[in-house]
C-alpha cells in the first residue's frame, strides 16, 4: 500500500461540489483530513473511504 503523508496532494475519482479534485492531506491515522485545494473546504475520511475516493497517483 502507498503511504500517504501529511502535505501530500491527491486527487478523487469525483470531483468536489466546488469542481476541483485536487486535494491536500492534512491528516492521516485511524481517520484522514483532506483539504480542497480550490476551495479550501476540509472533509473527513475514515481510511477505508479515503483509500476508496482517492485516486493515488504513483
Ligand atoms: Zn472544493
Amino acid at each position: 500500500m502507498t503511504s500517504i503523508n501529511v502535505g501530500d496532494t491527491v486527487t478523487t475519482r469525483k470531483p468536489h461540489a466546488c469542481g476541483g479534485n485536487k486535494w491536500v492531506v492534512v491528516r492521516v491515522g485511524a481517520d484522514y483530513k483532506i483539504k480542497c485545494e480550490r476551495c479550501g473546504r476540509i472533509v473527513m475520511l475514515d481510511s477505508d473511504k479515503f483509500y476508496k475516493v482517492v485516486q493515488i497517483a504513483k
